[in-house]
């Protein structure tokens, strides 16, 4: 270990053309050192091998498991110029005892009893397959584990990586989830500024370049968290250069990446559509934007992917990726907490992915979401542009994910000096909310509430509304901004 500029880094190791990921032993949490092995955790291990006979562990008996097969039933994939012929309808079982006939890799005797804190070896297999296909992270021994969802696997991450009374870098504007996880832990985030592309390199360099201790009362952070691709709550995406220059100032200062990306793969056409008429592109594989697990050469990324947006929420599923040092003290974690993903839900995704779809499938199935939220972002631009008065909203068009961000000049209120912004983004939301639509005060994401910033923000989503009635939601949010703003 070497210390230099008080960051301490260790010699760089070169095994098989990748170098090993550093150690990071001098970021890791007292609790996440102090983390042991599950001794029953350890036990279940031998559980896998052939002939055990097992007078062990506690489980009960799968014969007494009250489910005997699961149908499940994929509806068929409407086929289009752009998206290739998809396929039709399918349907698949699994049975509880598919594994001893060798008719498949899983079943639900496996997937229903105690497992491991990693998940199940299966599907950990398929993700590391995705993981690779896609991110091929340049360093060694990175691992990727099973998750309960990204909330899950954020919530461990502080807890991995944060000390109580110490900061944490962000966005200005954030995932409220990341700092309602972070402050009941002690720690407190510190906003980045943003442009349309995310964090904005020179005031990240700023803020931890002139961080005084003494008047923060704590070390300088050395944990970033960020969306980088269909930013939740201002549907930014990170060009390359910008996720490579805020990995370079990452190993400037020695800071983890946590990466919530649950939106990568609903990487956007580029140019909004004129009319629903025009056939949309989907984004080829090639073509998607590098992770910073992609860029990590020193595995320091802790990359969060979810299927919650993928597939569907409530199979409260996802996988992390990081370096084995740290996915093993997440194990360790998930032994004395989740233990690992419901077995339902993990039966469901390993004949899903690895032996329905398989990753030809899986890839077409991200081209089909990602016509389709095109085809919403698309219809919420246009109604936006005919409903919204350009006066005072403004709003960029999303390149990933499922939000919009729209700007309100809120200086412009007749009452701008006497109510600020906090009390005009109240009137506003009130009145789009009594005129029928939900939309999103900015304020809710910002990590501290008790900045007022200059700015003022709403956020709409375009996933759940169908594009028909997009025109009339748009046209209650402007018409409460005309009243408000008392515009013709
Ligand atoms: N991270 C971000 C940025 C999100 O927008 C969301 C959901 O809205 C989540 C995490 C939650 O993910 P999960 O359902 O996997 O917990």
């Amino acid at each position: 270990m070497t210390v230099q500029n008080g960051i301490q880094s260790s010699p760089t190791q070169v095994v098989g053309g990748k170098p090993l990921a550093k150690r990071w032993d001098h970021v890791l949490s007292r609790e996440a050192a102090t983390r042991q092995s599950s001794i029953f955790q350890a036990l279940h291990r031998h559980l896998d091998a052939n002939d055990v006979l097992s007078l062990g562990p506690g489980a009960p008996s799968p014969q007494y498991y009250p489910f005997d097969h699961i149908n499940v039933q994929v509806p068929s994939i409407p086929s289009s110029d752009a998206a290739k012929a998809v396929w039709d309808e399918t349907s698949f079982t699994i049975n509880k005892y598919d594994m001893k006939g060798g008719k498949s890799g899983y079943d639900l005797s496996s997937a229903l009893t105690y497992g491991q804190g990693t998940g199940a070896h299966q599907l950990v297999d398929f993700v590391t397959e995705l993981t690779k296909f896609v991110h091929d992270p340049p360093y060694q021994d990175w691992k990727c584990i099973m998750t309960g969802g990204n909330t899950s696997a954020l919530e461990l991450a502080f807890r991995t990586f944060t000390e109580r009374g110490t900061y944490a870098l962000a966005d200005e504007y954030t995932y409220a989830t990341a700092f309602e996880c972070a402050n009941p832990l002690g720690v407190k985030m510190i906003g980045i500024k943003l442009d349309e592309e995310g964090p904005i390199p020179s005031d990240m360099d700023d803020i931890l370049s002139s961080w005084d201790e003494q008047k923060m009362g704590s070390k300088k952070p050395h944990v970033l968290y960020t969306v980088p691709t269909g930013h939740n709550p201002t549907g930014s995406t990170q060009s390359t250069q910008r996720r490579q220059e805020i990995y370079n100032l990452a190993s400037k200062h020695d800071i983890i990446i946590l990466e919530d990306d649950p939106y990568y793969f609903l990487q956007l056409a580029g140019e909004v559509a004129k009319d629903a008429s025009e056939l949309i592109k989907p984004t080829a594989m090639a073509d998607l934007l590098p992770s910073f697990l992609k860029l990590d050469v020193d595995g320091r990324v802790y990359r969060m992917d979810s299927c919650s947006k993928i597939l569907a929420p409530g199979l409260r599923t996802g996988w992390i990726t990081a370096s084995a040092q740290i996915t093993e003290r997440i194990v360790r974690a998930h032994e004395i907490s989740l233990q690992q993903p419901s077995g339902f839900s993990q039966a469901f995704l390993y004949k899903l992915f690895a032996e329905q779809w398989k990753m030809e499938g899986l890839v077409r199935w991200f081209n089909h979401l990602q016509i389709g939220y095109t085809t919403r972002r698309d219809a919420l631009m246009r109604a936006c542009e005919a409903n919204l008065p350009k006066e005072v909203a403004s709003w960029n068009v999303p390149k990933a994910g499922v939000f919009g961000w729209v700007r309100i000049n809120w200086q412009l209120h007749p009452s701008a000096e006497m109510l600020g912004p906090k009390d005009i983004e109240t009137e506003i939301w009130n009145a789009t909310a009594k005129a029928g639509t939900l939309i999103v005060p900015g304020s809710w994401f910002q990590p501290d509430p008790t900045l007022t910033l200059s700015t003022m923000f709403f956020r709409i989503n375009y996933a759940s509304l169908q594009p028909e009635l997009m025109p009339e939601a748009t046209k209650r949010f402007g018409d409460a901004l005309r009243e408000s703003f008392q515009l013709k």
